[in-house]
């Protein structure tokens, strides 16, 4: 039995690991990454950036989104509303910072909170340009982006929505929770592929966190997606995935058959498929990142799912040990989950709990 907490704690230090597994070799193509690590690719840390387990640019904006959540959730019992786009919008805003570029004079970042002040945090691995060029463009908090993208910065950062869906249970419907995702990949991404295959992770990612079987969580993302304008392109990486999982064993061709994962659609279908054919988590995170196209936001995505469904015990030590921030990983994945059934602060939380907490997420 696994239980909520460690699907949390799973979802976010998995989705690091891939992501840090992958950073090496994000663009080498798949002869490549053989002739330089083996037959079977590379399938342990190997130096990337300032050492070994260092994330990237995707799991910082995930952090960054999570943060931006429990900021809101804070906000929510203090203002009585939870403004999540622009609670969002300013996360992304500090974690711009955190790249040496400074956002737009008159972009309000809010209060500099607990997460932006870890140093390690402070530094550029590889980040994606389209979430550069639209946070640089943002003048006030929630607006819309000036852009076409599709790429997959919307779908490798929105696996804490799914989790806090979870938690907050009857009180945020799948729609609403689909429609946050959207609301937060809106942000950086104008294109409807963007918001939408991000907005079918959170659902999927939801699903697991509360017990769901990944083909299950698929059937209720799908029906969350059908309803939405726009959804075809993102349908059919997900019914291809799903295809080739039940006719093709885990195999290189059928990845590259889904494409190369810089776009929404094909990083979602190609963690999909590798969550769906792995025998455990670990040979999930090795398929996800052994291809030709972008290997770190891939095995983020796989990592996110592979994590959120086997739970963070399923994890090897041999990748936590070194794993950059694993600290505030976890803490930020025990804050999403331990949230009281009520609002933040409500009356079964001690004061000195409640105090340290709304310290971290100051709500806005
Ligand atoms: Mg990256």
């Amino acid at each position: 039995m696994i239980q909520p907490k460690d699907r949390f704690t799973g979802c976010l230090l998995a989705g690091a690991v891939g992501d840090a597994l992958g950073a090496p070799v994000e663009f080498r193509r798949r002869d490549e990454i053989l002739a330089r690590f083996g037959p079977t690719g590379i399938t342990r840390y190997a130096p990337a950036f300032d050492g070994l387990g260092c994330i990237t640019d995707d799991t910082q904006m995930t952090l960054f989104t999570a943060e931006g959540l429990l900021r809101a959730v804070v906000g929510e019992r203090v203002h009585g509303r939870a403004a999540w786009g622009a609670i969002g919008a300013r996360a992304l805003l500090r974690w711009l910072r955190t790249q040496g570029i400074e956002p737009a004079v008159e972009a309000d970042t809010g209060e500099p909170g607990w997460l932006v002040g870890h140093p390690e945090l402070h530094a550029r691995r590889a980040p994606g340009k389209t979430c550069i060029t639209a946070l640089l463009d943002t003048r006030f908090p929630g607006q819309h982006p000036r852009n076409d993208s599709k790429g997959c910065g919307t779908v490798m950062r929105i696996a804490p929505v799914g989790l806090l869906g979870a938690r907050l249970g009857d009180r945020q419907t799948l729609g609403e929770t689909f429609d946050l995702a959207v609301e937060l990949s809106a942000l950086t991404h104008g294109h409807p592929t963007g918001q939408l295959a991000a907005a079918a992770m959170a659902v999927v990612i939801r699903r697991l966190a509360e017990g769901a079987t990944l083909p299950s969580a698929l059937v209720d993302a799908k029906r969350a997606l059908a309803s939405r304008p726009g959804h075809g392109e993102t349908l059919r990486a997900i019914e291809r995935a799903e295809r080739l999982a039940r006719e093709v064993r885990p195999d290189a061709d059928a990845i590259a058959d889904l494409g190369e994962g810089w776009v929404a659609e094909e990083a979602l279908a190609i963690a999909v498929y590798c969550a769906l054919v792995a025998d455990d988590l670990e040979h999930g995170l090795v398929l996800a990142v052994n291809h030709d196209g972008d290997s770190d936001s891939t095995g983020a995505i796989a990592g996110h799912l592979l994590g959120a469904l086997h739970g963070a015990r399923a994890i090897p030590e041999h990748f936590l040990a070194p794993l950059e921030l694993r600290a505030v990983i976890e803490a930020l994945a025990a804050d999403l989950h331990d949230l009281p059934g009520s609002p933040i602060g409500g009356e079964d939380e001690d004061a000195a709990r409640r105090e340290r907490r709304l310290g971290r997420y100051p709500p806005n």
